[in-house]
């Protein structure tokens, strides 16, 4: 890029130490709904890691004494900041991403606001373990105390709601921070970091250093100071990152991949079902983890069910994320964009129908986002289990359809695939619905509804989903050290 077309450019800049410090190399980032690169995300390396693990590190003893209720303000505080620029860092999160304004507005950002504030609230709230020996004349107690720096490393498809969600823990238990957000959505944690000061947040307690996952990312996993790492990302990315941190026996949180089933009986209420498989299949244009991708329906109800999802998904408008009407957004990059393309193709040229979307339907844009990486939400039938289409995660507007007939049969199919994170199903019959949530191999089950958080409860995916749990228990047992003290009296 000339220097004359920087000057237009959004420059971002890393936060080390409570201060914005300019890096000597940049990478562009693009805007995936015109295509235009319109952002400059520092490309650090270990020198800005080592500066920001440095200020992490000198900030820890005077964090980690403060009180939780001290912590507990500035969380709610740097909460408040945040929902009061709602709508800028909404509309910052959709050109970044390509996401439609109305999933960063009703989604992402108050999603985000809400970690802080539930973490602000939840570490309150915890009491150590106590058991007495009276015959020994002892007392033993639990006592939790912060790690030292953690290490935070998010993926694009959040951004500031699953950045979010591992610093607000983190911080709360008296933890400081390193967090490296993705290369490809950086905006929004830097204006975060902007907030900081102002809410209270200590120099240092909060680093971000901008740039990729080789470079700076891999400077974070790798840097002997960082006791703990908390990852969400590819899995691919996490045997990479288990594989690096091995030799200093790091504390990992892993939250990976999915390949989510939705299995749908004859007794499902089908009003209810298809709408909300229809956008649990296309929201954030797929691009969210827990989305589903394979769809198992009784045989008895499968035609209806096609006729009825494909009518539905057909709904769904793509197009300019700023305009608020729009339900489906651009995918975030090129790259991904024919990724995912790739997928369709495969599925046809195994024998695969696609019913409607990518290659069948047209797909018009308006003049000026011509260029973006936008897809139709596309449902394919008739795909076998061992195609690639239903085993690897896809994480696009694509969605698989089949038929089933038994409860075991099913049970089994949707447990044949190295993913463990999420799966629906739709009955009315309470007892099945119990069973077969018991029989699925999946951190979380969801029946007859989608996406239904209480985030006090585990979060996290069996299998190659994932390694370990985030809520309110969970997050702050990992972002902890337990020590169990025994006195007698
Ligand atoms: P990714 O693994 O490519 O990147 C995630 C983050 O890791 C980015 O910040 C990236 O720069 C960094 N990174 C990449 N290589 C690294 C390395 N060698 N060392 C250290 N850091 C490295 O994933 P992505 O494409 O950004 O995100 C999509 C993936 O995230 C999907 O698989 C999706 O399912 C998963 N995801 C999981 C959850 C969950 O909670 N389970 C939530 C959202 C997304």
């Amino acid at each position: 890029p000339t220097m004359a077309h920087s000057k237009a450019l959004l420059v971002l800049e890393n936060f080390i130490g409570g201060k914005f410090v300019p890096c000597s190399s940049y990478i562009d980032s693009y805007n995936p709904s015109t295509g235009d690169v319109y952002c400059r995300v520092p490309d650090s390396g270990k020198e800005e890691v080592e500066a920001a693990v440095k200020a992490a590190k000198d900030a820890f003893p005077i964090w980690s004494s403060k009180s939780p209720l001290e912590r507990s303000q500035i969380l709610n505080k740097l909460a408040d900041l945040i929902e009061h620029d709602l709508e800028a860092f909404a509309q910052a999160e959709s050109k970044d991403q390509g996401k439609t304004i109305t999933f960063a507005r009703t989604v992402d950002i108050p999603r985000a606001v809400h970690n802080f504030r539930f973490f602000a609230s939840s570490i309150l709230h915890h009491v150590t373990e106590c058991t007495e020996m009276p015959a020994m004349g002892c007392v033993h107690y639990t006592s939790r105390a912060p790690v030292g720096v953690a290490g935070l490393i998010s993926p694009w498809n959040l951004p500031l709601y699953l950045l979010t969600w591992k610093i607000a823990p983190a911080i709360a238990c008296g933890n400081t921070v390193v967090a490296k957000p993705s290369e490809m959505t950086s905006v929004t944690a830097w204006m975060m970091c902007k907030l900081l000061e102002k809410a209270g947040v200590p120099p240092g307690v909060v680093n971000v250093v901008f740039g990729t996952g080789a470079k700076a990312g891999e400077a974070l996993v790798c840097h002997p100071d960082v006791p703990l790492l908390s990852f969400t990302g590819s899995t691919l990315t996490a045997q990479r990152i288990t594989e690096k941190s091995a030799p200093h026996c790091k504390r990992l949180s892993l939250e990976l991949g999915g390949k989510n089933p939705a299995i749908i009986f004859d007794d499902a209420d089908l009003s209810q079902c298809i709408p909300t498989t229809v956008r649990s299949s296309f929201a954030n244009q797929g691009e969210i983890c827990l989305c589903t991708s394979r769809i198992f329906v009784q045989r008895g109800i499968y035609s209806e069910f096609l006729k009825r999802f494909v009518a539905e998904a057909k709904k769904w408008k793509t197009g300019n994320p700023s305009d608020p009407t729009i339900d489906v957004g651009a995918l975030i990059s090129k790259e991904h964009l024919e990724k995912v393309r790739n997928y369709v193709k495969k599925a046809q040229a195994e024998g695969a129908r696609v019913l409607c979307g990518e290659g069948v339907d047209p797909l018009a844009l308006p003049p000026g986002n011509q260029k973006g990486y936008f897809m139709l939400p596309t449902v394919i039938a008739e795909v076998k289990d061992e195609s690639c289409c239903m085993q690897e995660e896809i994480f696009g507007p694509v969605t698989c359809v089949v038929a089933f007939d038994t409860e075991e049969e099913v049970i089994q199919r949707a447990n044949g695939v190295k993913y463990g994170l999420a799966a629906t199903v739709w009955s009315s019959n309470v007892g099945r619905v119990h069973r077969v949530a018991h029989m699925l191999q999946s951190g979380l089950v969801w029946t007859n509804c989608w996406l239904v958080r209480d985030l006090n409860l585990p979060f996290g995916g069996m299998k190659a989903s994932g390694i370990g749990r985030e809520g309110a228990k969970d997050s702050y047992e990992f972002f902890t050290e337990v020590k169990t003290i025994t006195i007698k009296h």
